[in-house]
């Protein structure tokens, strides 16, 4: 007989929160904290979601989106899960690109890239300034409709070089395009600029494994192996409102539901389009997800080394930057995250992860023999492109592994295995969710702004706050519990 992952949980619950990713851990952490009692639902036999990590034979350990984030992750850690975590967020000071408009070495913060436009690309000093200054200014509320390709031309016109540095990292993180409303440019990198890039030294099982520990010692009840079928609801006083979850066949009841799923697994699948108004249904449906990505795994054997040649290289043969060229199933453009021994002190290893940005129908519709030779095709030619820097790299190597927008619809259930949530209007529709159905809520990566390791944890936090009002509410007076706005 199959195991019950579900043994011994309770009846009844105040929250349960669909899956484990930064923004469900974080939710789940904070609506605790709150005195809420909280279940945390995971189908992957890891928590994590896209923040997670794999061992292979060989002792080797690879992290899936550990690469980068901005500063502002110390202040949130520290704040929602402890010092402990945050303690250990430390500075990635080796940012390289190498393309054919440019090579560059930087810390990626403002004082560096405000020194290398005016020296190296020439770009008058009071440009940049005024550039980073305005960034900083964007606000959300503006409505302003203007794209990130628009605004790179109204301060640095014709300049492709200049549009390729500020761009590539930013597409590579989030999956935003040219055509994006500037803010979601302006906001991520701001946040980058501020003071560079960071990292959680001790790799990403470690900062999984001691968030846990947290939500445990705060009482969040943690399933993994559990995957959430459907959302209940019901109408009680002429309002429908959620009032459980199926999970693993078998009912659960709760007062209010946050979902980390991404937001169109949950409004369309999830909860289902007759919990909706047709007008919502139409806007859940016209989102549009975000692109995927693509990795090769390189293992460096033990006892072997690799020489610095940085801790993120962005690199490329493209002429020019291109944001279809990006995704492009051919694409020269690829990420390497270099891991060495100060990532995991103490196990003495060297990993490589190498990250391509992709499109989800070019994988999907290959055929089986077709998908394996096209991820073998990836990993040749990662490796190809490694020895330039690492002439030798090939034979360090031994473990190799490729995993595509296939892997991580398999892992993570999202709509079309997208890897950065959805589009700017994604973000309209998750906000909107419990004032159309009462008591379900949705955090997660959603509208390029709240996405990434930084903005997911604090949409996480925003939307525990709303949940937290809601619940304290309807503990008081149950029938009186106000409508959402
Ligand atoms: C290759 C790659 C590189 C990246 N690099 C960076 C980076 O360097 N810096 C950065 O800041 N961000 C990076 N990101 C993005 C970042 O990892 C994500 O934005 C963030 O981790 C997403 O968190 P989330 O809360 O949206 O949930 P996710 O991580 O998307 O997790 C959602 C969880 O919900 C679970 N789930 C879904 N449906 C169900 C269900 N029905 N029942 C039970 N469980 C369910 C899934 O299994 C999953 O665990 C990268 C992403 C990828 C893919």
């Amino acid at each position: 007989m199959a195991y019950d992952w579900l043994k011994g949980i309770e009846e009844h619950y105040d929250i349960v929160v669909i899956g484990s990713g930064l923004g469900g851990l974080t939710s789940a952490n904070v609506l605790a904290k709150c005195g809420h009692k909280v279940l945390l639902l995971e189908h992957h036999y890891q928590l994590g979601g896209l923040a997670t990590w794999f061992t292979r034979k060989g002792g080797h350990i690879f992290d899936i989106s550990l690469h980068g984030f901005p500063i502002g992750m110390i202040k949130s850690i520290r704040k929602y899960w402890s010092q402990d975590i945050a303690q250990s967020i430390v500075q990635l000071k080796g940012v390289r690109f190498i393309n054919p408009q440019f090579s560059m070495d930087t810390t990626f913060d403002r004082e560096d890239f405000t020194r290398q436009l005016v020296e190296k690309f020439k770009v008058p000093a009071e440009t940049v300034e005024r550039f980073f200054t305005d960034l900083r200014g964007m606000n959300f509320y503006d409505n302003n409709p203007e794209t990130t390709g628009q605004m790179f031309e109204r301060y640095f016109p014709g300049r492709s070089d200049v549009q390729r540095l500020l761009m590539e990292p930013i597409a590579y993180a989030n999956g935003s395009t040219l055509a994006d409303p500037a803010i979601t440019f302006g906001i991520v990198f701001s946040n980058f600029m501020s003071k560079g890039v960071y990292t959680f030294q001790g790799g990403s099982d470690v900062l999984i494994r001691k968030m846990t520990t947290e939500l445990k010692r705060n009482g969040v009840e943690i399933r993994k192996h559990v995957n959430v079928e459907k959302i209940l609801t019901a109408t009680e006083s002429g309002t429908k409102q959620v009032v459980g979850v199926v999970a693993n066949g078998r009912t659960i009841r709760c007062r209010a539901v946050l979902s980390n799923a991404n937001i169109k697994n949950t409004v369309l699948r999830l909860a289902g389009e007759e919990n909706f108004t047709a007008q919502f249904v139409a806007e859940a449906k016209a989102v549009r997800v975000n692109s995927s990505s693509c990795q090769v795994y390189l293992g460096i054997r033990k006892g072997e080394t690799l020489p610095h040649i940085g801790d993120l290289v962005f690199t490329s043969d493209e002429p020019t930057f291109s944001s279809e060229k990006l995704v492009d199933l051919h694409t020269t453009s690829r990420t390497f995250s270099m891991y060495y021994p100060d990532t995991r002190p103490g196990l003495d290893r060297y990993t490589v992860v190498v990250s391509i940005n992709a499109r989800y129908a070019d994988w999907n519709n290959l055929s089986p023999a077709g998908y394996a030779e096209e991820k073998q095709r990836l990993i040749d030619e990662s490796i190809t492109a490694l020895e330039r820097y690492i002439p030798d790299v090939r034979s360090k190597i031994d473990w190799q592994e490729a995993a595509t927008p296939r892997t991580i619809e398999y892992y993570t259930r999202h709509w079309a295995g997208t890897s950065f949530g959805t589009k700017f209007e994604g973000l309209k529709v998750s906000m909107d969710l419990p004032s159309q159905l009462r008591g379900l809520y949705h955090a997660g990566s959603v509208g390029i702004i709240m996405s990434g390791w930084l903005g997911t944890i604090n949409y996480g936090v925003i939307v525990s706050n709303q949940i937290d009002k809601f619940l304290v509410a309807q503990k008081r007076a149950p029938e009186a519990t106000p409508p959402i706005v």
